[in-house]
């Protein structure tokens, strides 16, 4: 039996003595802020790069993986690696202001210091889909998670038969990327992606389509018993979308999505982010299908 002594309680678990040592393994590192980079609207990306030289050279992250990232006096908020993975001397976060830590993030520019905790969580399977078609269905932010997924994949164009990508997000101004995303489409030959972006409300000069995501499968032509699918947004987005692809046949074993929930300690201690019988920082954020559907349907959990 546990001799140690409670120091913290969580609705889920108690954060202690044991426990905390276990979260000084993982200890919140100091870094600098390189460059910030407006991705869409009232989005910005922070490309950070961890001081201690030793630190950032032995860094390394998977796709999909989450910070804890940290502004001094303030907190330190869950937020997905953006960049790419084969690329972990300078990470990317992206992130849209909506709160106490976020709007204090936003405060801050190149030069100024913040702290990274992680990686954590699991990560996108990418080799998955090795040898079928892999399909990523991304609504709003979560194209975030989703773009060090779709680096990876890049890298590994040839392993796959086709690579698609879809993108829902509610007006132009919130499509992330745009630029990048133009630049995938015109890969050629071994590398190429096909890409289809829709946005629920535009005006007459928006050249893709209006509606919302799921739309968009028929236009992708998607063979259900090849394909491989990851996907990350709102959850009443992934709920649509899960329920067309199941119904065109594409089996629950090869859905994954990415999930959001508050978090805090990101080391399975405190119960902020728990699911079920699932912890969201460790077990998570990505899930298949099967993992987590039925929990999903349940209001509130
Ligand atoms: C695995 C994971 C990955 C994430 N990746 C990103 C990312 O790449 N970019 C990004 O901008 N955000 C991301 N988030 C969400 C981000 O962590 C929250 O927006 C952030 O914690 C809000 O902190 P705050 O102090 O600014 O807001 P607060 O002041 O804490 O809250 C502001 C409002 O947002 C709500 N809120 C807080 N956290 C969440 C959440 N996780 N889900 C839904 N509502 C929430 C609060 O209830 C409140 O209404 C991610 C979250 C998780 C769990």
């Amino acid at each position: 039996m546990s001799t140690a002594t409670p120091m913290l309680a969580g609705p889920g678990r108690r954060l202690t003595v044991e426990n905390s040592r276990m979260l000084a393994g993982i200890p919140p590192y100091v870094a600098t802020i390189r460059r910030v980079v407006p991705d869409a609207e009232e989005t910005l990306t922070y490309w950070v790069a961890i001081d201690d030289p030793q630190v950032r050279r032995s860094y390394h992250f998977q796709p999909g993986q989450i910070s804890m990232l940290g502004v001094f006096g303030v907190g330190e908020i869950p937020i997905s690696i953006s960049s790419d993975p084969a690329r972990p001397l300078v990470l990317a976060h992206t992130v849209r202001a909506c709160g106490r830590v976020t709007n204090a993030l936003k405060a801050l520019k190149a030069g100024d210091q913040v702290t990274v905790r992680g990686p954590f969580g699991r990560p996108w399977p990418v080799e998955r889909a090795r040898g079928g078609d892999l399909l990523i269905v991304a609504g709003g932010l979560g194209m975030a998670p989703l773009r060090s997924a779709i680096y990876t994949a890049i890298r590994n164009r040839g392993s796959f038969r086709r690579l698609i990508v879809l993108v829902g997000a509610r007006s132009p101004e919130q499509i992330l990327f745009p630029y990048e995303m133009s630049l995938w489409e015109h890969l050629l030959g071994m590398h190429r992606v096909e890409l289809h972006q829709t946005v629920d409300v535009a005006d007459g000069d928006w050249p893709h389509d209006v509606g919302v995501v799921t739309t968009l499968f028929p236009k992708a032509e998607i063979d259900p018993l090849v394909t491989t699918v990851f996907t990350c947004g709102p959850e009443i987005m992934m709920r649509f979308a899960i329920r067309d692809l199941l119904a065109m046949g594409v089996p629950k074993k090869r859905i994954w999505l990415s999930m959001e929930r508050n978090m805090q300690c990101a080391v399975k201690f405190c119960g902020h982010c728990q699911i079920g019988p699932y912890f969201v920082c460790e077990d998570g954020p990505v899930f298949r299908y099967d993992e987590i559907g039925e929990l999903m349907e349940v209001d509130e959990l």
